[in-house]
């Protein structure tokens, strides 16, 4: 073997041991009558309107590169969020910014982040090398600052990465804990916003002030277009403009992309209305959960719920994926045994859910 090929070898061993990120649907045609309450979509959203504004976004020639339409949706993402449209880097789904930040910060290096967490954070860091440090949150699910900073201290930590809301545990941390780390620390925060438009809190006017801060969101959730993958990030302009500029693409998203954000930009009462819609449903479905035997129902601030149900988790997703619902398990989530996340559905949905969820409990 010639030392080419050893190389070539060590590179696909490591990918070989990465474990990947698990999609919850692989697309089969046996899953195409699954109830999907595994990767938090928004069926909130006016499906209707959505196809009209794609088709309104549709009306554009495709042959060419994307360029005007970029520029309007980053001004207009800038008015809508009041801050300098230079602060916005559009990216392919907020993942592709994570793998930007990972990218740009990590190259063999360490950052440091929670437990439990979004996975793509580590799945990123660990592809390109580097390694990720997880400080466990709290009991509570609170964030422990002081282990955190010491934690990003000891390991010169160049990147911290943080989802507020969390993902899974669906809370979002409070004010003066981010405060204490936004002074703290040194490196560079990489705030996780996937599911903000479900809260008031957001640190994105914080930019300006910090400029250790750089904040990630995504119109997956809140405006429901999950299918067309956008996201962006939010950062002072000098750093927006060195990742804009030096580390994208230079062409992330498609001009339908672009025209298809401004128009839900444009539409903002509808976003806003699904999310009231989903938290009427998320009370509905927490109050039943919560008269569930044994299970231990958190509360929510995102569209999903992390049920703790004192069981062997695994067993009962498979049961439910055959009785046709689809939920995420995680397993045990510090203390608690046999986590399951459930993204908030529509009122058919979660009663499939639970009537699925009470037969799998009475057949056990
Ligand atoms: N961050 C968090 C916390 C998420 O839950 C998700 C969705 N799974 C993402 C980022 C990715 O969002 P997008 O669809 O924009 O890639």
């Amino acid at each position: 073997m010639t030392s080419r090929d050893n190389t070539l070898h060590k590179i696909l061993a490591r990918l070989q041991v990465s474990d990947g990120y698990a999609l919850a649907r692989t697309g089969e045609a046996s899953e195409s009558r699954l109830i999907g309450l595994d990767s938090n979509e928004n069926y909130f959203a006016d499906d209707s309107l959505i196809r009209k504004m794609a088709e309104e976004a549709a009306r554009c020639d495709l042959r060419i590169y994307p360029c005007e339409e970029v520029i309007e949706l980053r001004e207009k993402l800038g008015a809508w969020l009041q801050i300098e449209p230079e602060c916005v880097v559009l990216a392919n789904g907020e993942d592709q910014v994570i793998d930007l930040a990972a990218t740009v910060l990590l190259r063999e290096g360490c950052a440091i982040s929670i437990s439990p967490t979004y996975s793509m954070y580590r799945l990123r860091v660990e592809l390109l090398g580097g390694k990720l440090i997880q400080v466990p949150l709290q009991k509570d699910f609170s964030l422990d600052v002081p282990r955190l900073l010491s934690a990003a201290d000891e390991a010169r930590a160049s990147t911290m990465f943080l989802c507020s809301p969390n993902n899974p545990t669906a809370n979002q941390f409070s004010e003066a804990s981010i405060a204490e780390v936004l002074s703290r620390y040194r490196g560079l925060l990489v705030m996780d916003e996937a599911y903000a438009e479900f809260v008031e809190r957001s640190l994105v006017r914080m930019v300006r002030e910090y400029s250790n801060l750089a904040v990630m969101r995504t119109f997956s959730k809140a405006f429901g277009i999950a299918g067309a993958r956008l996201g962006y990030m939010i950062a002072n302009p000098q750093l927006s403009k060195l990742f804009g500029e030096k580390a994208q693409l230079p062409y992330p998203i498609s001009r339908f992309t672009a025209r298809l954000g401004i128009e839900c930009l444009r539409n903002l009462k509808a976003m806003q209305d699904s999310v009231s819609k989903m938290k009427q449903e998320r009370s509905w479905l927490i109050d039943h959960l919560r008269r569930l035997e044994g299970f231990r129902v958190f509360d929510s601030e995102t569209n999903f719920v992390l049920v703790c149900t004192g069981r062997n988790s695994s067993e009962i997703s498979t049961k439910l994926r055959s009785l046709g619902v689809s939920v995420r398990d995680f397993g045990d989530v510090l203390d608690f045994r046999g986590c399951l996340r459930v993204t908030v559905g529509t009122r058919p949905m979660g009663e499939k859910f639970l009537d699925a969820l009470e037969q799998v409990m009475r057949d056990e």
